[in-house]
Parts: C-alpha cells; structure tokens; sequence
C-alpha cells in the first residue's frame, strides 16, 4: 500500500495541518519527516541527483514545512526563511531602488525598523498611512507604487485592515497586496479569500506555537513571482535550518488545537480585563467595544490570544508586570505559554518616542499573549497583579 497524501486542498484544516507536505520517509518508512540534517547531496554523476544539490537551494525537511503551511494558507507555493525579518527582507528583494511602497504605520517594529533605516536608504521610498481607513491606502498610491503591505489585526494596538478594500485598491495601481497573517493565523484568517498577492508569517510565534525556533514563510499563488521568491532565498540565503523547519512543522500539526483555547482565554481574559478596568482601556478585537468588531468578525473567524491595556503610565504598567506570576515578561507571543510585555520598551524599542506617541503605543500599554493554560490560572494571576491599579 503506498500511502501518500496528495496536499488535497480540499481536505479539511486540521487534515491538512497533520498531514500536508508529508509522505512516509522512503528508507525505513519512518512516519514523521526527518531532520534532514545535512548540508549536501551525493550525486550519481555529473548532472545526475535525485533533485538535491546543495542544502541552501533545497532541504527535505524544509519542504515538508513549506507545503505544509502553504496548504493552510491553500495557497500554491511556500518558502521557509531563517527568520519572520528574513522573509520580509527577501520579499523586498522582489523590488528594487525607485520602487513605492504603502505600508500600514502600525507593523511590526522590525519591519519598520527594516524599510526606515535599511531600505530606504537603498532607494525604496515608502508611505506610512493607518490603514483603517482604506481611503488612506488609497490617497497614498502613486504610479511608483508597487507593493501594499497591511498586518491585521497588528501588533500591538489590534488594528483591522479591510483586506478585500485593500486587495482591490492595490491592483487598481497595479501593486501586490502583501499581508503579515502572524497574529490572526491561517486558522482563523486565510488573506488569499480576500485577494491577497503574497501572505507571510513569523512561524516564531502560533505556527510554531512552543517558543523554540525563529523562523518566517511566505506563501504565493503566482508561479513568476514564486520563482523569482526561490532565486532570492537561494541567492540570498536566508535560509531556516533543518531542525528549526521540523520543530515548526511539528507545531502545525496542532494549530487547529491550540488556536480554538488561544481564543478561548483570550476572549475570558479579555472579558475580565474590561470588566476590572472599564472597556475602553481593553484592546482586543473579539470585544463588542472594539471599533472595528464587526469587521473584524467579517473577516476573521476568532481572533486569537492577543491582548493590548492601557494603563495611563510607566509606573502603573511596571507594578502590574512585576506581580504577574504565569504571565512571563517576555517579548514575542503565540506560544502555549502565556507571555506579558511592555511594547514601548520592548518590542517598538526601535521605534522613536514621538512616533510612537503618535500611533498610540503609550508607556502605560501593556501586551498580554494569553497561552493555552487553565484560564482560570491565568485569571488568579492577573486578579493578583492588577491588584495594585
Ligand atoms: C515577530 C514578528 C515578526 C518578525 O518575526 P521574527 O521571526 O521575530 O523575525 C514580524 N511580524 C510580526 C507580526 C511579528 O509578530
């Protein structure tokens, strides 16, 4: 019996997270891909291999995980990198010196960091709008415009983009509609329904889900632009190596499980949180005080563990973080474990003072990643550490 899973698209989420871009390893059978931990390939003759030269170009290992994510995404083509910045960096290697880009002025801090002190100084320039209102996307086009790069819901004040608006007005100038799906997850948002050219992730974060590995992927339709993609992340070399790329595929096999609890407790926590302190200091997009729920319900179909408070100053923020006891001060999110950060110190570090006031990362807000533990737990914690405010 030869037992092969063809990454049927049809098949159902959870199918797809277990079994997608996987077949029986062809030596013993072994059911689980292996870490292909190899740099290079013998070959039989000049010209003559199995389609593995060197490890740069193509890891078996990292294959697995490249279909795999790109069927949950059911999207044609994945590419793994070393990092989330190391994708990002390779999809910008796309375009070139001249070359416009709109981007949603509340990304991530290292994407930012990214365009503002390498990229531009390349030549790239690049147009900063709140991308809530699609108007503005809209208002900063320009013929030089190639790419429109939106996060949604985005890290950490939870803003929505409209991505079918987005989408539409991005191929109105002839640009691609590129989307950083880290928070929400395939599991909850899938950007290709909504006319997305190019969907990444820092599988770092849900993907992975267990907080031991770095990683990014980028997942596309377009069979010119996914060759292009490949040339870069062999030329460029931005590569995961093969165990990084086994330990994030073996967390996606639990995506469809961890996701649902991540909602779960955040949605609990979340309920909490407004009750204790008034709705309007609580940012989080399950909540019907969320200016943007509706939309965001359009478009997503949970909204995960991620969680903004304000909490008006420095001090305040630093008493709460230092009673926490599960929660963990610690940057990053999305893992099993629940994490707590102050992003004006930490993540948007690299962010100047001033344009963070702007976009409203306060030094009172406070980020809560609400892991998959007893949410009861999590609640006792927190009745412990907001005690003081
Ligand atoms: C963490 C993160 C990144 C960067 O990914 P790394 O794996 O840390 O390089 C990009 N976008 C978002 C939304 C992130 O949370």
């Amino acid at each position: 019996m030869t037992r092969v899973f063809d990454d049927d698209l049809d098949a159902g989420f959870a199918t797809r997270a277990i079994h997608a871009g996987q077949r029986p390893e062809p030596l013993a059978g072994a059911i689980m891909t292996p870490v292909y931990q190899t740099s290079t390939y013998v070959q039989e003759g000049l010209g003559d291999n199995k389609g593995y030269e060197y490890a740069r170009g193509k890891n078996p290992t990292r294959e697995a995980l490249e279909r795999n994510v790109a069927a949950l995404e059911k999207g044609r083509h994945g590419f793994a990198f070393s990092s989330g910045m190391g994708c990002v960096t390779s999809i910008m290697m796309l375009f070139r010196s001249g070359d416009h880009i709109v981007c949603g002025e509340n990304v991530y801090g290292g994407t930012f960091r990214l365009f503002d002190k390498i990229l531009q100084g390349l030549g790239m320039t690049f147009t900063y709008v709140d991308t809530r209102d699609p108007q503005r996307i809209a208002d900063a086009m320009t013929p030089a415009t190639r790419m429109v790069l939106v996060e949604t819901p985005t890290n950490p004040l939870m803003r929505i983009t409209d991505l079918r608006a987005a989408a539409e007005i991005a191929h109105r100038g002839n640009a691609l509609l590129v989307v950083d799906n880290t928070f929400a997850s395939p599991f909850f948002q899938r950007p290709f329904d909504f006319g997305a050219d190019i969907i990444y992730h820092s599988t770092t974060k849900y993907l992975n889900g267990h907080s031991d590995m770095i990683g990014g992927i980028a997942v596309l339709n377009d069979d010119d632009l996914a060759t292009r993609l490949q040339f870069i992340l062999n030329a460029a070399g931005a590569v995961p190596g093969p165990f990084d790329s086994w330990l994030a595929l073996r967390g996606t096999k639990t995506l469809h499980l961890r996701m649902p609890r991540h909602d779960e407790n955040g949605r609990q926590v979340a309920a909490w949180l407004a009750e204790r302190l008034g709705e309007e200091k609580v940012i989080y997009p399950g909540l019907p005080s969320h200016p943007q729920h509706a939309l965001a319900k359009s478009q997503m179909s949970g909204f995960g563990g991620m969680i903004s408070v304000e909490l008006g100053t420095k001090e305040r923020a630093n008493e709460v973080l230092k009673r926490c006891r599960l929660f963990a001060l610690a940057e990053s999110l999305g893992g099993v474990e629940s994490l707590i950060s102050h992003p004006a110190s930490m993540t948007h570090a690299s962010v100047e003072p001033a344009r963070r006031q702007h976009l409203g990362i306060t030094e009172g807000l406070i980020r809560l990643s609400c892991g998959v533990e007893d949410v009861g737990d999590l609640l006792a914690d927190l009745e412990h550490a907001f005690h003081v405010v």
